[in-house]
């Protein structure tokens, strides 16, 4: 029988975004599963030529695929245009922000004795990421902080059927209603309404300053965490630390007609163009796309291959303390695939 042949958006973006994309597309090819790979280019010089940090060609090759793989764009920083990620994610009401966590044996870090298994649920389309911000004088600027109530439900939701379906025991919403009270306050009173309808899952709250000291001291403790857009980044990254740092962690955008998969990391403008970025992080976003086509055994064989590569730790980046390029971590990967 002729096997079926996916089509997916493939967005280099810039920085290390286009070295990564190559190395994920290679590594997903190698495992025979038949993509349609529609490029679409989305980068600091074409948002600046055109004028528009979302242009016509992404939006419209996303809406028909329905899938992408993206690399990441970089958004400038106190000024210029919104950040591309930001405004993808909303146009296509990509609302779920799904980052697993995990430990890869073989990785030198400073966490390798403790077994990291973590997903972290972050909601992806508003709070502080709504970019309503005012001058109200000179010097004088406020942010406004959205929270919804169809928003926290949704995102609680996912979390909690995610839990079910995969096993999972725990949840943790993270937040700061003792100061927010009204916005983290709404977050929260969705969070426990949703858990009240899922009994067999452990529900708790934890504030996210203890939280983040939590995740440092005792990151075994968590299985799943729910937080709102601003705490889901900042813990993202946190957590990628604790595995190895932003190399290794790879990221899914799920909406109800679309899914973006995407590493947690940025464009690293200093190391771009040196031949050294680790595509992990690309390449184990890459899996999940597969999962989520339903390719289980490629997205199965492509994560074995990149442990294998770990478990030798030969072939492995400098980031994680090797002296592999990405195109060397790239073949052996490749040469992996069983
Ligand atoms: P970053 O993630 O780009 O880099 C932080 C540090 O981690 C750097 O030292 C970098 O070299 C290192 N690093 C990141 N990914 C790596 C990899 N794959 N291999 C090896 N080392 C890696 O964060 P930043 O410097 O804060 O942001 C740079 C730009 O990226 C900004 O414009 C930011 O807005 C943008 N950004 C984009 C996305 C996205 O497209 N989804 C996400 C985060 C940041």
């Amino acid at each position: 029988m002729e096997r079926m042949s996916h089509q997916v958006t493939l967005i280099p973006g810039d920085g290390i975004g286009p070295e990564v994309a190559a190395a994920a597309r290679r590594a997903v090819d190698a495992t025979g599963v038949h993509i349609d790979w529609e490029v679409a280019e989305l980068n600091a010089d074409i948002i600046a030529k055109t004028g528009q940090s979302l242009p016509p060609h992404v939006i419209e090759s996303l809406e028909r695929t329905r899938v992408g793989l993206k690399g990441p764009v970089t958004t400038p920083i106190a000024g210029g245009y919104t950040s591309v990620n930001v405004a993808l994610r909303k146009r296509l009401d990509l609302f779920a922000n799904v980052r697993p966590v995990r430990s890869m044996p073989g990785v030198v870090s400073r966490f390798q004795d403790v077994k990291i298994d973590m997903v972290i649920f972050r909601e992806n389309t508003e709070d502080l990421y709504s970019g309503l911000e005012h001058e109200v004088v000179t010097d004088v600027v406020t942010s406004l902080k959205v929270i919804t109530r169809t928003a926290s439900i949704r995102i609680a939701e996912y979390a909690f059927a995610f839990a079910e379906s995969a096993g999972r025991k725990k949840v943790a919403a993270i937040h700061k209603a003792n100061i927010m009270k009204l916005a983290d306050g709404l977050f929260l009173r969705c969070c426990r309404e949703v858990a009240a309808r899922h009994p067999a899952i452990e529900y708790r709250e934890v504030i996210v300053d203890n939280a983040s000291m939590q995740l440092v001291m005792r990151p075994e403790q968590f299985d799943l965490l729910l937080l709102p857009n601003l705490y889901g980044d900042i813990v993202s990254d946190l957590a990628a630390g604790l595995v190895g740092g932003l190399g290794m962690v790879p990221g899914a955008n799920m909406g109800e007609k679309h899914a973006v998969f995407e590493a947690v990391h940025g464009s690293a403008p200093d190391i771009a163009g040196k031949g050294i970025a680790n595509p992990t992080a690309m390449m184990l976003s890459s899996a999940l796309m597969l999962f989520h086509l339903k390719e289980i055994q490629a997205a199965e064989r492509l994560q074995s291959a990149v442990e294998a590569v770990y478990a030798k730790g030969v072939h492995t980046t400098p980031d994680v303390g090797g002296t592999a390029g990405t195109t060397e971590f790239t073949d052996a990967v490749i040469a992996a695939i069983r």
